[in-house]
C-alpha cells in the first residue's frame, strides 16, 4: 500500500517530493508518483495544500470483537533448563501493564520436559498464570510447532497483549504468530506504557533511528511486541504467587515440515556480548585492525567483552557479531568503554542503558560525551596504554 494522489487536485507543485523523508514521491512535468518505498508515513498528506494526497484505508476497521480480548502475555522463552533473561524482563514489563489495565499476566511456556521450577522463576518475575504446552515435539525450537501452539492458545484464550522476546528465536517465529493472527507486530519496542482504552504504546526508533516513533494497534487483537534482550530492567517479586495451567492442544498444532537433524551451539564467543558485564567498545578512531589488540587488552583487564561501532565494522576491521547498536547487539553492562566512538544515535541506542558509561574521544564535541557517565578528553593512543599500566600497576601485576 502507498499514498494515493488525486490527479485532478495535483497541480505537480513538487512539495510532496521534497518532505518525503524516504524519497517515495517523484514528480515531473506532468504527474507525481509514489514508489513502493512509501511507509505511509503521511507527511506528504499533511503537506500537500491542494488535499490531492491521500493514505488508502488500512485494515478493515475495528474488529468486532475487541472487548473480548483480555489480559497481557508474555511467551517465556528458555534454553538448556533454564528460562532466558529477557523473559524476565518482559514480565516485569508486563506486569506493569497488567496492573495499569487491572487484568491478569500469564507467561506462555512451550517446550519438553518442562520442570516446575521453569514455571515457579516465570510466577517470581510477576506471572499469575502459566501456560504449560509440553510435548516430545517441541523439544527442539521449530518455527511452525511453536507458532501453531501460540496461535491456537491466543485464539482460545484471547490476550489483549503478546509479548515476546526480540531474540534469534522470536525473530524467526513471532511474526509469523502475527501473520496467522492477522494483527499488528512492532518489533524491536524500547519502551512500552498502555493508554486509558488499553491501546499499548510501542516506542520504537524509526527512520534510522533520528525519530522515536510510538504505533499502536486499534483496530486488531492482541497487540503484539517484540522487546530486544537487556533493554527491559527486570525485577524480581519473591513470594508472587500464580498457578499452572496445562492445556491439551490437538496434535496437529505440533506437525512440522522441517526436521532439526543437529544443533550446533555457537562457537563465536562474542555471542556473550549481551551478557557480558564489562564491554570495551572501539569504532573508527581506533584506526586499523591490529590496534583493536589495545581494546582487547583492557576487556581482558576487566574479563570483559570487546564491541565495536558499525564504523570500525564497515572498515573490516572486526567481525559485525561485535557490532553495537540499532542494526548490532543491545547492551547494558555494568561498565561500557566506548574509546574512538563518536558516539551516534544509532550506536547511542544500543548501549544507553549501560549502568555506567567512559567515553575517550579527543574531540571534546563528540556526541557520545552526551551519554557519558565519565569522559576522558584525550588521544586514546596515549591514554589506553597509560590506562592499562595504571590498572596493572594497582593490582600489583607489574
Ligand atoms: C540505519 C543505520 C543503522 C546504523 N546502525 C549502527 C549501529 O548499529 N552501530 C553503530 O555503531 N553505528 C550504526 N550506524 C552508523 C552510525 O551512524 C555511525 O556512522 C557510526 O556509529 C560511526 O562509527 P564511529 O563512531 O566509530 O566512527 P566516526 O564517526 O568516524 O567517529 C570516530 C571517532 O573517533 C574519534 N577519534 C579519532 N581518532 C582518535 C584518537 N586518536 N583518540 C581518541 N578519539 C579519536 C573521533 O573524534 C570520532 O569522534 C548506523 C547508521 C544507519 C544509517
Amino acid at each position: 500500500m502507498k499514498a494515493l494522489i488525486d490527479r485532478l487536485k495535483c497541480t505537480v507543485c513538487g512539495v510532496c517530493e521534497g518532505v518525503c523523508p524516504v524519497s517515495a514521491i517523484s514528480v515531473s512535468e506532468t504527474s507525481a508518483e509514489v514508489s513502493d518505498d512509501c511507509t505511509l508515513c503521511g507527511m506528504c498528506v499533511d503537506t500537500c495544500e491542494f488535499g490531492a494526497i491521500s493514505l488508502p484505508e488500512v485494515g478493515t476497521g475495528p474488529a468486532a470483537d475487541l472487548a473480548s480480548y483480555s489480559g497481557v502475555w508474555v511467551y517465556a522463552e528458555w534454553r538448556d533448563g533454564t528460562v532466558h533473561k529477557v523473559s524476565h524482563e518482559l514480565l516485569s514489563a508486563g506486569r506493569k501493564l497488567a496492573d495499569k489495565r487491572g487484568v491478569g499476566l500469564a507467561a506462555v511456556l512451550l517446550g519438553s520436559r518442562l520442570t516446575e521450577e521453569l514455571s515457579s522463576e516465570l510466577m517470581a518475575y510477576g506471572a499469575d498464570e502459566v501456560y504449560v504446552v509440553d510435548r516430545p515435539e517441541l523439544a527442539r525450537f521449530s518455527d511452525e510447532a511453536y507458532a501453531n501452539s501460540l496461535v491456537r492458545l491466543v485464539r482460545e484464550k484471547k490476550p489483549e497483549i503478546l509479548l515476546a522476546g526480540a531474540t534469534s528465536m522470536g525473530r524467526s517465529f513471532i511474526p509469523r504468530v502475527a501473520a496467522m493472527l492477522e494483527t499488528g507486530l512492532t518489533a524491536d519496542c524500547t519502551e512500552l506504557d498502555i493508554s486509558d482504552e488499553g491501546l499499548l504504546l510501542q516506542t520504537r526508533p524509526a527512520f534510522g533511528g533520528n525519530v522515536m516513533a510510538t504505533i499502536i494497534c486499534p483496530n486488531k487483537r492482541p497487540q503484539m511486541a517484540t522487546v530486544r534482550p537487556k533493554v527491559m530492567k527486570p525485577e524480581r517479586r519473591d513470594g508472587h504467587k500464580g498457578r499452572i495451567i496445562a492445556p491439551v492442544l490437538p496434535d496437529e498444532c505440533f506437525q512440522s515440515r522441517i526436521e532439526v537433524l543437529e544443533v550446533i551451539p555457537e562457537k563465536d564467543q562474542t555471542a556473550k556480548l549481551t551478557e557480558a558485564d564489562v564491554i570495551v567498545t572501539g569504532g573508527r578512531g581506533i584506526r586499523k585492525p591490529e590496534n583493536f589488540s589495545l581494546i582487547e587488552d583492557v576487556a581482558q583487564l576487566f574479563g570483559g567483552a570487546v564491541g565495536a561501532s558499525r564504523g570500525a565494522v564497515e572498515e573490516g576491521w572486526i567481525a559485525p557479531s561485535h557490532q553495537v547498536g540499532q542494526t548490532g547487539r543491545t547492551v547494558a553492562p555494568t561498565l561500557y568503554m566506548a574509546v574512538g566512538v563518536a558516539g551516534a544515535i544509532q550506536h547511542v541506542v544500543g548501549m544507553q542503558g549501560s549502568q555506567v558509561i567512559v567515553a575517550v574521544n579527543k574531540d571534546p564535541n563528540a556526541p557520545i560525551f552526551d551519554v557519558a557517565t565519565y569522559g576522558v578528553v584525550a588521544d586514546l593512543f596515549e591514554f589506553i596504554p597509560a590506562f592499562s599500566r595504571k590498572i596493572r600497576a594497582e593490582r600489583g601485576e607489574v
